[in-house]
């Protein structure tokens, strides 16, 4: 990273020291962030507040919500680097919220505009898949399924690539391998069993 003196800084550099400046006048040392486990469970509060910074740890709530949280204190001279993060983890809570969207409409357009919901459930799947969101599309919607078999087993075949393939993404790699394996093998005969013939 360029010194705070480096042309090609920027705005956005030079508001980050003058934060960091004004933090220290105050007689800050420290910050804090708020980190949550993005997941098809997170409340709407702690996605929004994920990455977070702020001048106390008091600012964040703490909340019976049942949603994992930490509170990370960080000295002021890496502010820059936390603000970075905090634009990478508000990019993932904003694609769990898109991806929650589309899940809900994909459920809503099940019958009546199959295509449509197949689209949307790829597009989903491609965020990440979430076997009890399956489990709850199979029992919404398994009569109309077991009655349209060719539409049932084209979403049995995408929803199993999309969940393979969820465990091929980084934070996945770092289960050990049969771990790995087995928790994808037990997911893909869920899906089976859930969408299955
Ligand atoms: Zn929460």
């Amino acid at each position: 990273m360029g010194g705070p003196f480096e042309p090609s800084a920027g705005a956005g550099h030079m508001r980050t020291l003058l934060a960091r400046m004004v933090h220290r006048l105050m007689g800050r040392s420290y910050l804090y962030q708020y980190f949550t486990n993005v997941t098809w469970e997170t409340c709407p509060r702690c996605l929004s507040e994920h990455g977070r910074i702020a001048a106390h740890r008091s600012s964040f709530r703490t909340l019976e919500d049942g949603c994992p949280r930490e509170i990370l204190a960080f000295p002021v001279r890496e502010l820059a680097w936390h603000k970075e993060m905090r634009q990478r983890m508000a990019r993932v809570a904003s694609l769990e919220e898109a991806r929650r969207d589309l899940m809900e409409e994909a459920t809503a357009l099940l019958r009546t505009d199959p295509e449509a919901a197949l689209e949307r459930l790829e597009q989903a799947g491609r965020v990440d898949v979430y076997l009890p969101e399956l489990e709850r599309l199979a029992e919404e919607h398994g009569g109309f399924l077991r009655k349209n078999p060719e539409l049932r087993a084209r979403l049995r075949a995408l929803l199993v690539e999309r969940w393979r393939e969820k465990f091929a993404f980084p934070r996945y790699e770092r289960l050990p391998e049969r771990m790995r394996m087995q928790h994808e093998t037990w997911g893909v005969e869920k899906i089976r069993e859930w969408f299955g013939p």
